[in-house]
């Protein structure tokens, strides 16, 4: 089964395909305050937004915000508008494929999100280019302010448009708990006192948290108060493929400028810094422009700055400067309480006691959470039942969690482990002893070996034919350092949360 937000307050698009065609529930209950919002945000675009290329672009951002990081690579590169005209756009898109992937999971996500920038477009077409139109899609239709030909190099207010906001993300609908208080309080405070309370405010925790919330509402608010006016939400990765399509098309000027001028620069997950170089400078220049004039710099990360591996030292004790909060899993109250908002945002009418056990039984994190809960709501809908405690026990048993542990396999905890500590597979699997090397694989091995219960030549195998006494030894000395090391015990958790992510 895949789940899909679409990136509208309030609103859930959900795409079923376990019943092997795809049902569409569209849950929409404030659809009067979006559509006012949408009008004004057409408003502004109107005027300022006029290349289809910057329309597909804005559109891109939107649905990057919602998906997965594999699922928007994978169906959206590679696409762009081809033609736009009385209420309909043609969208190119490089093979049957990912036609057919689009027309049928996506569409009604596209619709929304192309309507949001212009809500006279009723119609979408999806033509297949053979590979990208190099015409119309010049540069790749990535999610790059800066663009490949001169004639549409974006004047730094115009890029100011896009602040990578999504305003379902605010305060209000954040529950604040033991969990997260000190990151809250501490995101708040900068809000009233920016560039002066806490700079940079530094939020780190492990995946489904609640960090791209804060991050968000931070945004949210500034825009809302009037407070800052140049707000600039990006994730590391945005920042990192923008850098180099700027130092590609020699952009370094409008990349400076954008980031550079903004009030307050709110950028997510740093921990996707490690290893890059170059970004690393460049962001490193960024920071101290941006700190130095008291502009404010929020920045998350799913562990502590000096934890961050193949970082350079001095984006460590830049990170350390002012205020370091985190967000820790949530309590059974909070649980619950995170529960009750999201159904009451959603209009769900459940039966007493469902909520009560939901917390109780997915404490992971609040992403797993609330994906249970809407999982459950789907199921009942399309099966015309009523979530009452007795069904819910056996839905959550049978439908919604088996399908989650059934996704790992040892290559994908591998990739998640080398991905985490900044080594590559073949590193794990190489008979090198090399220091760098040898806690991931251990890692690895002991993962494989909790997660699938693999047996231990087959460990043995997998990582390059060891004995497997070795492994023995690995998953060993992992248990022993993890009982004293609360560290390892937090990165072996975060890896695991990963694994299970998508
Ligand atoms: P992270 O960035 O830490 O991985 P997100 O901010 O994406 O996590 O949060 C995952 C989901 O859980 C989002 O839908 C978010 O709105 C929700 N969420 C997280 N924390 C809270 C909270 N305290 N109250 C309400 N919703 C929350
Ligand atoms: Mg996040």
């Amino acid at each position: 089964m895949h789940w899909f937000y679409t990136p509208y307050p309030h609103t859930i698009l959900f795409l079923a395909y376990s019943w092997g065609f795809p049902i569409i529930l569209h849950v929409d209950n404030h659809s009067v305050r979006i559509a006012a919002r949408e009008k004004h945000k057409q408003k502004e675009w109107g005027t300022k937004v006029n290349s289809t290329k910057q329309i597909w672009q804005a559109v891109l951002g939107n649905l990057e915000l919602s998906l997965s990081k594999a699922s928007f690579t994978t169906w959206f590169k590679n696409t762009a508008i081809l033609e736009q005209s009385s209420g309909k756009v043609v969208i190119g898109v490089p093979n049957a494929f990912t036609k057919e992937w689009l027309m049928n999971k996506f569409h009604q996500a596209i619709l929304r999100a192309i309507r949001a920038v212009n809500p006279e477009i009723k119609q979408i077409e999806y033509q297949i280019t053979g590979g990208y139109n190099r015409r119309a899609a010049e540069p790749p239709p990535r999610i790059v302010s800066l663009p490949a030909s001169p004639e549409h190099t974006p004047t730094v207010k115009s890029s100011s448009l896009s602040t990578g906001l999504n305003p379902k993300y605010t305060f209000l609908n954040f529950i604040v708990g033991g969990n997260n208080e000190l990151a809250v309080a501490a995101a708040q405070g900068v809000t009233k006192n920016p560039g002066r309370a806490y700079n940079p405010l530094f939020i780190y925790g492990g995946v489904g948290l609640g960090k791209t919330h804060l991050l968000q509402a931070i945004g949210n608010d500034f825009l809302n108060s009037g407070v800052a006016k140049q707000v600039l939400y990006v994730t590391t990765e945005k920042f990192t493929n923008e850098f180099i399509q700027a130092v590609r098309y020699n952009k370094g000027e409008t990349f400076k400028n954008l980031y550079r001028g903004v009030d307050v620069l709110l950028i997510d997950d740093v921990q996707f810094l490690a290893g890059k170089e170059q970004t690393q400078e460049e962001f490193f220049h960024t920071f101290n422009a941006l700190h130095q004039i008291n502009k404010q710099i929020v920045l998350s990360s799913d562990r502590l700055p000096k934890e961050i591996p193949a970082i350079e030292e001095r984006l460590v004790s830049r990170f350390e400067w002012g205020m370091i909060a985190d967000v820790q899993p949530p309590d059974f109250e909070t649980r619950l309480a995170i529960l009750r908002s999201k159904a009451k945002e959603r209009g769900y009418d459940v039966g007493p006691g469902v909520l009560e056990y939901i917390a109780q039984t997915v404490e992971t994190n609040i992403r797993e959470l609330e994906g249970s809960l809407n999982r459950l709501m789907v199921f009942c809908q399309l099966n015309n039942t009523s979530p009452t405690l007795d069904k819910v026990k056996n839905i959550l048993a049978n439908i919604v969690f088996p399908p989650k542990k059934r996704m790992a396999s040892a290559k994908k905890i591998m990739e998640v482990v080398a991905d985490f500590y900044n080594v590559t597979i073949d590193d794990l699997v190489k008979q090198s002893r090399k220091k760098e090397y040898v806690l991931p694989r251990q890692v690895a091995m002991y993962i494989i070996r909790k997660e699938l219960e693999t047996s231990l030549p087959m460990i043995g195998e997998i990582f390059g034919g060891r004995d497997h006494t070795t492994v023995i030894h690995a998953i060993d000395k992992v248990q022993r350092v993890g009982k004293e090391k609360e560290a390892l015990k937090h990165e072996i958790s975060l890896i695991t949360n990963r694994i299970y992510m998508d």
